[in-house]
This record gives structure tokens, sequence and C-alpha cells, in this order.
């Protein structure tokens, strides 16, 4: 065998294979770029669970027709330089993959106008093929088209799941993140059909969205958390003990904005509440922690479902700490907190 390198669609696709599993992990992509752009209003419209169509439109700062090239170039980011501003990723994005890897494995296209030109335009990628950018009018922001995800990957086509089953997906990521971003507005339509609207408008978003995701009797019983402590911030909303799940589906964990799974934290919250929860039962919790990015390392899955903790053990007490002073102040008699 003689060694050669991989042409630039095969290695896009190969990459592919991490960063888009489903048509939910587009929508992830896609709406996660909106939010970066400075979107206040995402729409999202799909056709057959997202596998015949994805189209995400914001309005966002949008792109310069000569950039649109780049923004689906493998390792081409506007959002970190140096190794230094990996370091303290402050974005959703910043490994310049997704679009690429999204263009390599679907008929796609983006159209964009930035704020302050007075043309938009569009440039299409056929199977990772780049076709030619040409005018297109289109408001300040950006569309992005995703159509007949995986038609040129059988192989991967074959893992797509039932309609129903892929629009779930995208519905319960966008929960998460609706949790997230009250202020911002996202629209989601499926098949014609408008689906979902939240309204972007911070405070009384925030407890529409809560209501909405882990129901009525969840926000009734919540405690509100707000600690800080040695350059560490953690807020959100915990279930009162007489509020448990038989599953943990009702756990919500972002770190600086980003929906993460991280077992040491999830360990802290269950040891907090050890003493007041029946053995087998879970906790439900919408818990923001903020701190340092530096402090966290958030380059350790290509799909950013999981981040490092410079000082684990710190950050895990530090949880555990202000969740049991708040569950031990509900037993000394203290009344719950009405949302928001
Ligand atoms: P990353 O988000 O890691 O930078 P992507 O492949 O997702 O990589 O996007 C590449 C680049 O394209 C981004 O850095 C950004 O400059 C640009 N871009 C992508 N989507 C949008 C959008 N919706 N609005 C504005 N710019 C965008
Ligand atoms: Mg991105």
């Amino acid at each position: 065998m003689t060694i050669r390198p991989l042409p630039d669609t095969l290695v896009n696709q190969i990459a592919a294979g991490e960063v888009v599993e489903r048509p939910a992990s587009v929508v992830k992509e896609l709406v996660e770029n909106a939010l970066d752009a400075g979107a206040t209003r995402i729409d999202i419209d799909l056709e057959e669970g997202g596998v015949r169509l994805i189209r995400i439109r914001d309005d966002g700062s949008g792109i310069a027709p000569d950039e649109l090239p780049l923004a689906v170039a493998r390792h081409a980011t506007s959002k970190i330089a140096s190794l230094d501003d990996l370091e303290a990723v402050a974005t959703l994005g910043f490994r310049g993959e997704a679009l690429p890897s999204i263009a390599s494995v679907s008929r796609f296209a983006l159209t964009s106008r930035r704020a302050g030109e007075e043309h938009g335009a569009s440039l299409p990628v056929d199977g990772g093929k780049l076709g030619s950018v040409s005018p297109k009018s289109h408001p300040q922001g950006t569309t992005v088209e995703v159509r007949d995800l995986f038609y040129n990957v059988p192989a991967r086509r074959k893992f797509l799941r039932a309609e129903r089953t892929e629009f779930s997906h995208i519905e319960e990521w966008l929960r998460t993140l609706a949790l997230a971003r009250p202020d911002v507005e996202l629209r989601l339509s499926h098949n014609g059909k408008a689906s979902r609207r939240y309204r972007g408008d911070g405070g009384m978003a925030t407890a529409e969205r809560i209501v909405e995701t882990l129901g009525e009797e969840f926000s009734k019983s919540t405690l509100r958390i707000d600690h800080a402590a040695a350059g560490l911030s953690l807020h959100g909303w915990i279930a009162q003990p007489t509020y448990s799940r038989a599953s943990a589906d009702q756990q919500y964990l972002y770190v600086n904005g980003r929906p993460v799974r991280d077992r040491s934290i999830a360990h802290a919250v269950k040891q907090a509440y050890a003493d007041v929860l029946f053995h087998g039962r879970q906790p439900a919790y919408v818990l923001f922690l903020e701190l340092d990015p530096r402090r966290v390392d958030v380059n350790v899955h290509p799909a950013k479902h999981e981040v490092r903790f410079r000082d684990a053990r710190l950050i895990h007490d530090f949880v555990y700490r202000t969740l049991h002073d708040a569950l031990a102040q509900t037993r000394a008699g203290e009344a719950p907190v009405a949302l928001p």
C-alpha cells in the first residue's frame, strides 16, 4: 500500500461521522452558529424529521460574500485565532468543522447578508463540492439549508430512525437550549406546520420555558439557587425533595451557557439530595454554572457534550455545598420560591 493524503471531501465526510450523528446534531450546530452570531430570533423549518430539509434562518451578524467559501472550509473559524483564545473560548463553536462536515453529507446552501451591506449572497455546496457564490437578496443575517442529509452516505442513512423519532430528538434538544437562552426567540416548524414558539423576552420567557419543559408541578416546588464563591457561580432552580423522578430525565446542567453532561457534577447534586430523597429517586434541576473559561476545557469532544474542569474537586464540592445548604434551609421551614 502506498500512503496518500485523503481528498478534502473525504476528510470532511470522516469528520461528519463525529459531528453529524443525526438531524438533531445538524440543528444543534446551526443554531449554535446563529447564537454565536448574536441572533435574537432563530427560525427552524424542518421536513420529514429534518432528513428531507433543515432550514435555519437567523438575524445575526451575517457573513460577507467573499467569506462564504471560507465558512464551509475545514478548520476555518472567526471565533478563535490562537492557543490563548482556545484556552478561554467564550463562544459555542470554535473548531471550524460543523459547516464543512454538514455540507459534505448533504445538498447544502449558505445564504447571508452582513449588517450594513446592501446585498446578500449565496453559496451552494453539493455533497462537499463547492458551487459558486452568486448574489441573492436576503434580510440581515444568515440562512442555512440542508437537504437530503446523508444522501451520499448510504451507510449513515441506514441509521436514521423514523421521522417522528428524529423530530423528537430535535424538539428535546431545542427545549434544552431554550432553557438557557430566554433572550432569544425560537420558532420551530415541521412539514409546514408551526410546532413551537418560544418568545424571547428574558424573565417571563424563563418561567414559561421551565413550565413547558419540566411541568407545572416542578415549577411550583422549586428552590431558587443563586450563589457565588471562589470565582464560581451557580444559579438556577432545583426541585424540593417532595418532587422527585424515577429517572434522571429532568436534569439540565449548563456550563458557561453550554448544555453539558458531567458525571462529577451530577454526583455532587445527588449527594446533596442523599438525605432527603428516597433511595432510587432522582432530583430534578436546571442549573447554570459560570466560571472563568480558562478553568474549563471545552475541547474534549467533537460534539462538545462534555467538558473537563481544571479543578474538578473544588467544583464538585462547591455544587454539593450550595445545594446541600439550600435544601437544609427548606427543612428549617422556609417556603419555596415562585418562578422565575
Ligand atoms: P465554528 O462555529 O466552530 O467557527 P462552523 O463550521 O460552525 O465553525 O462555522 C464556520 C464559520 O462560519 C464561523 O466561525 C462563522 O464565522 C461563520 N458562520 C457560520 N454560521 C454562521 C451564522 N449563522 N452567522 C454568521 N456567521 C456564521
Ligand atoms: Mg459552529
